[in-house]
């Protein structure tokens, strides 16, 4: 599709710990990559600077070439660090790599050197390095609490070193955010140059859960929500709950005219049901007849009782009725742990079929799922998968009739979009992101916008009234759902939709200065 051009294109530096594919380990990373295709679609130039984590696969940059060797002060040294460029997926990269032990390992976290310390010097390494190549950013994005201290240092101390910047206006610093959190020590700040107790204060950085907000704890994300020109979340809902909850809730309030709420995008160039690679058929909203194939190949794949015979045109026959559901997660608490297995038996009294695929990264919530794998597997109507599998979510979302999404709290989330781009159905909790892109069916003040099945509780309860009516409505009324379906599919919950919200967040950051 063509893409408008923005008129007043700017310079956006992201800064993140993340970037999908070669550094991806959560949502983040897909957040970065698809925002930053976004906007330089619209004709803004875009930079990402990442740790060179030595996990990452150098076969998938492309004209990966050594640009800058400069130092970088972190804890009383400056250390040798090495700045490359090179391009991923289309986007241009400058891996930043010091001397040192950190980003070394096999994964993108849990290395045996201090993460915390090591994403503090990172920070710096990247505003040192576009002093020392005269690089001038408009904008810098930063993200998380990674790079939460890049703020603090960008006004305290690039601010005023960039008097040698050329430059013709101030560069701002924005933050996104999902506010989860990590503490750190005084100590620790002060080894990035600055001097920490100055940021002990509750106004700046001192972490509020502290007791007696003890001001040797600091929070790398609050400070640099309250030092950046703006603070941006990952949906409207969330960000009216975290102004009233959650320990951010007064620093957020405090910081309230230049807090946004943005939904995450999707990444359409990887999900796109009519280009998908690991479809064995393709379908789109104009042409759905490959989603049945596609639902019949996971059922015979899972040894799921399939609901049709083929045909003579390898159609199934679609006489029998019984819906898919399928929930693709980490089994973690905030998904809600209990709605899930919950989900199982309902679906199951109900005579539909459900396929969860999930990674549990808590030993007893993994022995609770295999409980259940074992209890269900070998029937024929349901199946509990406990792997990480992208290839077999991409196959689930299109098989699905249905995509549960039962969290208790839910900053963006991924699946229900990606669940609807793909035909899917979206039964979800109204909370957060869920809240702001699912829209009851039988609510009539949704009749525009209504797209699926929303319960409120995190009671059992709750969820299996969603699911009765979903499910009565799936087999009661088959023309009307072949209606949500195609609608589901039209929605465009992508970032060429979303990335302009930011581009005005940009803009307003740009002249309030
Ligand atoms: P979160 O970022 O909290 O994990 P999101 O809904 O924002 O939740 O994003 C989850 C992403 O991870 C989705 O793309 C989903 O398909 C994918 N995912 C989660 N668990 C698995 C799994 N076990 N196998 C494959 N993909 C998974």
């Amino acid at each position: 599709a063509d893409i408008k051009k923005d008129s007043d294109p700017m310079h956006i530096i992201h800064v993140t710990a993340e970037m999908a594919p070669i550094a991806k380990v959560g949502g983040l990373g897909d957040v970065v990559t698809g925002l930053a295709r976004a906007c330089l679609a619209r004709g803004h130039t875009v930079d990402i600077m990442l740790p060179f984590y030595e996990c990452i696969p150098k076969q998938q940059i492309k004209d990966l070439a050594l640009v800058t060797t400069y130092n970088s002060y972190h804890d009383g040294n400056w250390v040798p660090t090495n700045a490359y460029h090179g391009v991923v997926s289309g986007i241009p990269v400058i891996f930043i790599e010091p001397s040192n032990q950190f980003f070394k390992g096999q994964y993108v976290y849990g290395g045996s050197y201090n993460e915390l310390e090591a994403y503090l010097s990172f920070s710096r390494a990247c505003l040192e390095w576009m002093q020392v190549t005269g690089t001038q950013p408009d904008i810098i994005h930063v993200h998380e609490w990674q790079t939460g201290a890049l703020p603090l240092l960008y006004w305290d101390m690039y601010h005023y070193l960039s008097l040698k910047w050329t430059s013709k206006h101030e560069k701002s610093v924005l933050l996104r955010t999902e506010l989860l959190i990590a503490g750190a020590s005084k100590e620790q700040l002060s080894k990035s140059g600055l001097d920490g107790s100055i940021y002990a204060t509750i106004e700046k950085a001192v972490d509020d859960r502290t007791i007696g907000h003890n001001p040797e704890r600091l929070s790398l994300l609050k400070g640099g929500i309250v030092y950046s020109n703006a603070a941006v979340t990952v949906s409207p809902t969330y960000l009216k709950e975290t102004l009233c909850t959650g320990w951010l809730a007064s620093t957020l309030i405090r910081n309230r005219d230049k807090y946004f709420g943005i939904l995450n995008g999707i990444d359409t160039a990887m999900w796109n049901p009519a280009t998908d690679i690991f479809l064995p058929v393709k379908f789109n909203a104009q042409k759905p007849e490959g989603k049945k194939l596609c639902k019949y190949h996971v059922q015979r794949g899972l040894g799921l009782a399939p609901e049709g015979i083929l045909d003579g045109n390898h159609v199934p026959d679609m006489t029998h009725k019984v819906p898919l559901v399928v929930c693709i997660t980490r089994l973690v608490p905030q998904k809600g742990l209990h709605l899930i297995s919950h989900a199982i038996k309902r679906i199951e009294e109900l005579g539909g079929q459900m396929v969860i695929l999930g990674k549990a990264s808590d030993g007893r919530v993994e022995r609770e799922f295999e409980e259940l794998a074992k209890l269900h597997n070998q029937g024929p109507s349901i199946r509990v998968l406990l792997m990480f599998s992208e290839e077999l979510s991409h196959m689930l979302y299109a098989a699905a009739d249905m995509v549960l999404v039962p969290s208790l709290y839910e900053p963006c989330g991924l699946a229900q979009m990606i669940g609807m781009c793909y035909g899917a159905v979206p039964v979800v909790r109204k909370t957060g992101g869920l809240a702001d892109t699912v829209f009851d069916m039988d609510d009539q003040s949704n009749h525009e916008t209504a797209n699926g099945f929303v319960f409120e509780g995190i009671d059992e309860g709750s969820l299996s009234q969603a699911l009765d009516r979903a499910l009565a409505h799936y087999r009661q009324k088959p023309d009307e759902w072949n209606g949500i379906v195609r609608k589901v599919m039209e929605v465009d919950n992508s970032w060429n939709n979303t990335a302009g919200k930011y581009i005005e967040v940009y803009n307003s950051v740009r002249v309030r200065l």
